[in-house]
């Protein structure tokens, strides 16, 4: 190890930027977060300092590096553009024994900044040592994505209970459990899916409850369209703690990819008419896997509160007390126009958009199945229409619609598994669309979009993956 990573405190205490420009700004405004108090020297400075003046923030010295400034300094910071300049700062902060960092010029540093998480009072510092830099930066986005943005809170939390924790129970090690417990289980997750209070008063009941309590959770996690790229921070992160997933046809088999490798995975089918499990019975199951201990992650494709019969899942979730969470996902509408280049509104041919499931009901025993749907909402002008679980009563659909009033002409698309490699767009209007659809055998799932906006496609479409 070539340097020693140390947390300093410097707040209220007297640091030196020597330099006016963009690089001096950037290590004020990280000396800020640590609370110094600032001092710049340099002849001119940029605006964004002056404004940091203004406010009182920092202290300006408008005129050249001379080497006495840096008497009383806990630490100095070497910005200029002018190399002889910085080392002069250099060399003088090294005799009066100062910290000193010169920026990009790692041999004249006696500490580097490091790239820096904050999740205050949590903070993670990566260092190359001056030697890499970037990779630095490379490594602290991927770390952003894993450690959730509320961390700190979940620190705040632990600092507000550690005295009682240290007193319930007496062994290192058995505070070592408790705490693994609470970090990486419904308590952690209630805090940062910004359930407070319920985290504080859960914490409070497993100090008073001692190590042998049993708790599992239900992540309601939306999976996105299809492409593992659209996926949310949170959603990967739960799918990577998950003690067993149960799953819909609809999640991609790249999205199932990411799935902890050690979970136990139950599919509960979902494909059309050949529910694998009844709703009912998939509420209960989530229930019972929950209550004994498990960490479940109820995966399904796009959002779980759009079509997705999220809400019947948590009421009974509620009613038996198991802790929750909802993730949101990219529903199909979202994702799938994106990739189809059919923007869903759009100033001179739609000003509202509006979802609707598409989904046959049985009238009776001796008619047809027939799709019911407010028929005089969808045919509004100046709106796009999307539809969701329409492919089998497609035609019957855009015969609805010519009826009620749309434009036979009224262009629409149907977009076979939007977002991924097997992504196929059949574009054309009320009277071809069903027959086209056809004649291209697309297979579900697919949407369908109705409006003047599927004319931008021709302008529009970037997403071209190679069929096969
Ligand atoms: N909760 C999901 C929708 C479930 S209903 C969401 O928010 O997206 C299932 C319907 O969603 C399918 O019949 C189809 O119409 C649509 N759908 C979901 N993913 C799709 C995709 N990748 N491509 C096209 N349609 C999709």
């Amino acid at each position: 190890m070539e340097s020693l990573p140390i947390f300093m405190r410097i707040a209220h205490s007297r640091c030196l930027v020597i330099g006016g420009g963009d690089v001096a700004l950037r290590k004020v405004t990280m000396l800020m977060k640590a609370e110094a108090s600032i001092e710049v020297v340099a002849p001119e400075v940029c605006s964004e300092l002056l404004a940091l003046e203004a406010e009182q923030q920092i202290k300006i010295t408008r005129a050249e590096f001379s080497p006495a400034q840096i008497d009383g300094a806990v630490l100095v910071i070497a910005a200029t553009d002018d190399e002889a300049v910085n080392t002069q700062v250099s060399v003088e902060a090294k005799v009066r024994n100062i910290p000193v960092n010169v920026v990009d010029s790692p041999a004249l540093c006696t500490f580097t900044m490091p790239a820096i998480i904050d999740r205050s009072p949590l903070v993670i510092a990566i260092s190359s040592n001056g030697s890499a830099p970037v990779l630095a930066r490379l490594i602290r986005a991927k770390i952003e994505t894993m450690v959730p943005a509320t961390y700190g809170r979940l620190a705040s939390l632990a600092r507000e209970f550690r005295d009682d924790v240290k007193a319930k129970f007496t062994t290192t090690q058995n505070r070592r459990i408790f705490w693994e417990k609470v970090f990486q289980g419904p308590i952690a997750e209630l805090m940062f899916s910004g359930q407070e209070h319920a985290a504080k008063s859960a914490l409070k009941d497993e100090i008073a409850s001692g190590l042998d309590q049993q708790h599992g959770e239900v992540y309601l996690v939306g999976g996105g369209p299809g492409d593992p790229d659209l996926l949310t921070f949170r959603a990967l992160r739960l799918m990577q703690q998950c003690d067993v997933c149960v799953y819909d046809k609809l999640v991609s088999k790249e999205v199932m990819e990411l799935v902890r490798r050690d979970a136990e995975l139950i599919y509960v089918g979902k494909a059309r008419d050949q529910h694998t499990l009844p709703q009912e019975e998939i509420n209960h199951l989530l229930v019972k896997l929950a209550k004994e201990g498990k960490r479940v992650l109820r995966l399904k494709g796009g959002d779980p509160f759009i079509f997705g019969r999220g809400g019947e899942e948590i009421e009974t979730l509620m009613e038996n007390g198991v802790p929750f969470q909802v993730v949101p996902g990219i529903t199909a509408a979202n994702g799938v126009s994106s990739y189809a280049g059919i923007p869903l509104t759009h100033r001179d041919y739609a000003q509202s958009c509006i979802f609707t499931t598409g989904h046959l009901k049985p009238k009776n025993s001796t008619q047809q199945n027939i799709v019911e749907l407010d028929w005089v909402a969808l045919t509004r002008p100046n709106q796009t229409v999307v539809i969701y679980m329409g492919l089998v009563g497609l035609d019957q659909i855009c015969a609805k619609l010519i009826e009620h009033g749309l434009p036979a002409t009224t262009p629409a698309a149907v977009v076979q598994q939007g977002t991924t490699l097997k992504q196929r767009v059949v574009v054309g209007d009320l009277t071809n669309l069903a027959e086209k659809t056809g004649l291209a055998n697309l297979k579900p799932p697919c949407l369908i979009i109705v409006g003047s906006v599927v004319k931008l496609r021709e302008k529009l479409a970037w997403f071209e993956p190679m069929q096969d």
